[in-house]
């Protein structure tokens, strides 16, 4: 379906390559932030006691950094450089605690923390060449600076934390590939109407929204038409619900084939679709539009073998000559499409009469 993946692309905020998805994404950043260095605040204290004040200092440093990051996180744009900034110092430190002098003999545990982290934070692909090379290393470092029998016994130690390590990675894909797919289907369904394969109600009216934004920003112009089939309740009364669903797919298709890869439409409800041109005015606008008409109206849709005319009343607003926001131009196309339908139907009006 070309012109959802179009509407998602051009309209929605793009996500990044990460896991989650921006909003889960900077709250999930900002606890792990948080509880990150909480967690170093208590360690610090601890290491003090045990007689390693560098480490302490360190950890002191990095608590108060931490926590000052869950604070900026709500408001930076860019997620990813501060994911980074935050997973390899972390991983670094976590190979670091395995080889250090006195360490502790559970500090490898926090490995299997790595591709949890690592996944949920920068998804399939990114978090698997993080995590693995990473537990790779560890797992190197572990097994040089402790002595390892070889033995049964020894390879049972060897063996649980090894495959231990290859469970979690193979679970955090399984999971993040699934979640990653659920989440794209949903969104889907939230962004597309299900009959006609248009951009939802919703995801048009926050493409109009943010078209209005650009539209002031860059100084342009864009164009709102609203379209409703004509005589919609005769197609359904003569032919069937089902010719009559099959019709509003029929005059997608066309609205589609005519349209740019820029244009949105959108389902606005029943038989009642929503077109918008950014970056045009009435002028070029009016052309392609008196297009689309004809189109609607030249081609026939066949159902069983029958041919089932279908004509659309086309209302047209430019922004801003016709409304400054949404509702204003939404108010103008509906005054135009209604005085086309009264003036006759199968027709686009563009103007307001004098
Ligand atoms: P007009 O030219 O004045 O617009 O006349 P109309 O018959 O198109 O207008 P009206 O609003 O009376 O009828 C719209 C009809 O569209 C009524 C409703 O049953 C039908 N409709 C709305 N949504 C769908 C749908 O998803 N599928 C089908 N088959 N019919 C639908
Ligand atoms: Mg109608
Ligand atoms: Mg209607």
């Amino acid at each position: 379906m070309r012109r959802n993946s179009d509407s998602e692309r051009l309209f929605e905020p793009s996500t990044g390559p990460t896991g989650l998805e921006e909003a889960d994404h900077r709250l999930l950043m900002r606890l792990i932030f948080a509880c990150t260095g909480l967690t170093l605040g208590v360690f610090s204290v601890l290491q003090f006691l045990a007689g390693n004040p560098w480490l302490s200092g360190i950890e002191v440093i990095a608590c108060g950094l931490l926590l000052w990051a869950s604070q900026r996180l709500a408001r930076v744009q860019r997620l990813v450089p501060w994911i980074l900034a935050y997973l390899l110092p972390t991983f670094c430190f976590i190979l670091y605690i395995i080889v250090m002098p006195n360490a502790s003999a559970t500090a490898f545990v926090w490995v299997y923390l790595m591709p949890v982290m690592a996944y949920l934070l920068l998804g399939k692909v990114h978090g698997f060449l993080l995590a693995v090379p990473f537990m790779a290393v560890a797992t190197g470092l572990y097994l040089h600076v402790n002595q390892v029998r070889v033995d049964a016994t020894g390879l049972i130690d060897i063996g649980n934390g090894i495959f231990c390590g290859l469970l979690v990675i193979a679970f955090m894909h399984v999971y993040e590939s699934r979640r990653a797919d659920a989440y794209k289907q949903l969104r889907h369904l939230a962004l597309t109407d299900a009959l006609t394969g248009v951009a939802s109600r919703e995801s048009f009216q926050r493409a109009l929204q943010r078209c209005i934004q650009e539209a002031a920003r860059y100084d342009t112009r864009l164009v709102l038409v609203v379209l409703d089939v004509d005589h919609f309740k005769c197609v359904n009364d003569q032919w069937g619900h089902d010719a009559g669903d099959k019709a509003l797919q029929h005059l997608c298709k066309c609205l589609r084939h005519r349209l740019r890869a820029t244009d949105l439409i959108g389902r606005l409800g029943g038989e009642e679709f929503g077109i918008l041109l950014p970056f045009t005015d009435r002028f070029d606008a009016q052309p392609l539009v008196e297009a689309l008409r004809q189109e609607v109206a030249r081609i026939p849709m066949d159902y069983l073998g029958q041919r089932i005319h279908l004509s659309a009343t086309f209302g047209l607003a430019e922004w801003p000559s016709d409304g400054l926001d949404a509702a204003e131009l939404y108010r103008c196309t509906d005054r135009r499409l209604y005085r086309g339908k009264a003036e006759g139907r199968n027709r686009l009006v563009c103007s307001d009469p004098a």
